[in-house]
């Protein structure tokens, strides 16, 4: 047991100072939101309902598939969300689900996120999902998030929050950052539109896919810095 938790240290302190980022960027709501990293045919998952600041590496819940775990901390509530996430996208290690403020604004609404921006294209697609609304910490849950997540590195959870995916929790926290902005972007222009009695313009899907051709190679470097879209 002592030596399994020295051997995933490092992935510790990486859901740890992701979880921490997450909040000091103001993309998160307190102790709501968990994150969870692939550990071989294990999870690790941040625990429920814990301080993000007062956590410490071994806090962090192995969890095996079928949401057994060892320790005194419970999992998260949503383990179920992280372990189907991680079973069904073997293109990803880690998953970050947040209350981000824009993102569940326009949850709340039912609204997906249309192609406002061509940064849309940085969770995969031509929109960002919202999957319908099911109870918090559920199957049901799980697997309408796996499903507005085909495809996709991140979705909308109706009156909920958000979930986004990719290579570490890190890249995670980065994919956050514009979901969140391209959330605010939108949120923005229905209220001014609104106002002004028009309505936002949406990029035609013909030209998102050649954004969506430019984005294999945005913003990446030769040294893989920064090379997890
Ligand atoms: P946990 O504190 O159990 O991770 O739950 C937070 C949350 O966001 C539930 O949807
Ligand atoms: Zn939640």
């Amino acid at each position: 047991m002592a030596r399994k938790r020295t051997t995933n240290l490092r992935a510790r302190r990486a859901i740890l100072d992701a979880a921490r980022r997450m909040n000091a960027l103001g993309l998160n709501h307190g102790t709501s939101g968990n994150i969870g990293f692939r550990a071989g045919e294990r999870v690790l998952v941040t625990p429920s309902g814990r301080d993000y600041e007062t956590m410490t590496p071994g806090d962090i819940v192995e969890m095996d598939i079928a949401g057994g775990h060892e320790g005194p901390l419970r999992p998260t509530s949503e383990w179920r969300l992280h372990r189907d996430i991680l079973a069904t996208r073997p293109d990803v290690d880690a998953v970050l689900h947040s209350h981000s403020i824009h993102c569940t604004a326009l949850a709340v609404l039912g609204l997906e996120i249309p192609a406002v921006h061509y940064m849309v294209a940085a969770a995969g697609g031509t929109s960002i999902r919202c999957a319908p609304y099911r109870t918090p910490t559920t199957q049901a849950l799980s697997d309408v998030a796996v499903e507005a997540l085909d495809g996709r590195k991140a979705c909308l959870l109706q009156n909920h929050g958000a979930v986004v995916i990719g290579e570490t929790p890190d890249a995670c926290v980065r994919l956050l950052v514009e979901v969140e902005y391209l959330a605010e972007l939108y949120c923005r222009t229905l209220a001014v539109g609104a106002a002004a009695g028009r309505e936002p313009t949406v990029i035609l899907s013909r030209k998102m896919a050649e954004v969506l051709e430019i984005m294999k190679t945005y913003g990446k470097q030769p040294d893989s810095e920064g090379s997890e879209s």
